[in-house]
């Protein structure tokens, strides 16, 4: 057997895992949200529209079936939610687009001068454990938009030489002090500046703006409220960093580890993990946890570019929308047409989708047609 072929069937397997794994945790989500809304009965029809767009992810529209697009099988027919924060099957897609695109500018802005800096500032505020997530984020944007605003920001950014930014949020949960919600900031420089400067003039700026929208909070940390770091060689490391999936095992990493407990071992969860099996916490606290993760982060943008930043890096057009990022990914040859009964009990099973999935990449369509047509206790129709 050739590397290729090995190293080919190892990612095709590790996909298939990491299907099964964001298949189940959308059960899970969906289940907790419809029956917080339901409590176990039917819903009404005025409940299901008043249902989060994550809670509706899946569900069939007309024509489900599986269909190819650059060699990845997925369902194709069904809603899809376009939630950059809380959707398994959503966020990933979006997230690795946004990536793209970050990827892209960072090279530019290598490229185009030696001399050019690139630094990356995480700012966060002091948290209590029982703060509410929505308060939070709150917080952080507000502040971030506020200093970002100030004369002194421009002052700041007139004499390090700071050009263009790029801000993301990112969200954790740990038991010992709940939610944090924290930035990440890249900053396109014209030369590479000190970092413990600017680390010195930021927290200046960070700790007014924080202090102004919240007076009574605890001042931000001198050492943990501001931390900058030069980029050096690891410009696309940690491009592909700002905009990685909430879940701190990106697609990557799971492809070549695989091992699910990794993540938990700091302390701090990604919220998607609140959506596993085998957590250390009752199922009533994760179930609020997640549905306030839902709640809180709806509508809001994950990351921002400064104004600039896109065109002159040569990105064509305007940014595009999570829901244009999810559209445009939808794609692709139809190969198998579903009858609705078989699409129901797909999305019930995650490792039969994965399954199905990774056999309709493999080229293996009958044998995925037979899967199905098993599962469901009926004949398939594959002509599409
Ligand atoms: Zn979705």
């Amino acid at each position: 057997m050739s590397i290729d072929y090995v190293d080919a069937r190892r990612e095709s397997e590790s996909l298939r895992r990491w299907r099964q794994t964001q298949y189940a945790r959308r059960c899970r989500s969906q289940a907790w949200l419809l029956d917080r809304v339901g409590h176990g009965q039917q819903l009404t029809i005025g409940q299901l529209g008043a249902l989060p767009r994550p809670a509706r992810c899946g569900w069939p529209l007309t024509g489900v079936g599986i269909r190819l697009y650059e060699g990845r099988a997925f369902l194709h027919g069904a809603q899809h939610c376009a939630s950059p924060w809380a959707c398994p099957l959503c966020t990933p897609v979006i997230r690795s687009r946004r990536a793209q695109d970050l990827r892209h500018a960072v090279h530019w802005w290598r490229q185009t001068k030696d001399a050019h800096g690139l630094v990356f500032v995480t700012l966060t505020v002091p948290h209590s454990k029982s703060e509410r997530l929505g308060a939070l984020i709150d917080l952080v944007a507000g502040s971030w938009s506020r200093m970002r605003g100030s004369h002194a920001w421009r002052r700041l950014a007139d004499r390090t030489g700071i050009r263009h930014h790029v801000r993301s949020m990112e969200i954790t949960w740990s038991p010992t002090s709940g939610w944090h919600a924290h930035l990440h900031v890249l900053l396109f420089t014209e030369t590479m500046p000190d970092a413990k400067t600017l680390k010195k003039s930021i927290h200046v700026l960070w700790a007014e703006a924080v202090h102004a929208l919240d007076p009574d909070r605890k001042p931000v940390s001198k050492r943990h409220g501001v931390i900058v770091e030069s980029v050096t060689d690891e410009g696309l490391l940690l491009a592909e960093y700002m905009s990685k999936t909430p879940d701190k095992r990106d697609i990557a990493l799971e492809m070549t580890r695989g091992d699910r407990k990794q993540g938990r071992r700091a302390g701090s969860m990604n919220p998607f993990e609140l959506l596993d099996d085998g957590i250390d916490l009752n199922e009533r606290t994760t179930r609020a946890l997640w549905c306030e993760y839902v709640d809180s982060t709806y509508r809001r943008r994950t990351i921002t570019w400064s104004r600039k930043l896109r065109t002159d890096s040569g990105l064509a057009g305007t940014e595009p929308t999570d829901r244009q990022i999810i559209d445009d990914a939808i794609h692709g040859t139809p190969v198998i047409s579903l009858t609705a009964p078989a699409y129901r009990m797909l999305r019930r099973s995650p490792s039969i989708i994965a399954a199905t999935l990774q056999l309709v990449e493999d080229g293996q369509v009958p044998l995925a047609e037979t899967v199905i047509g098993q599962a469901t206790g009926m004949d398939m129709d594959s002509r599409s």
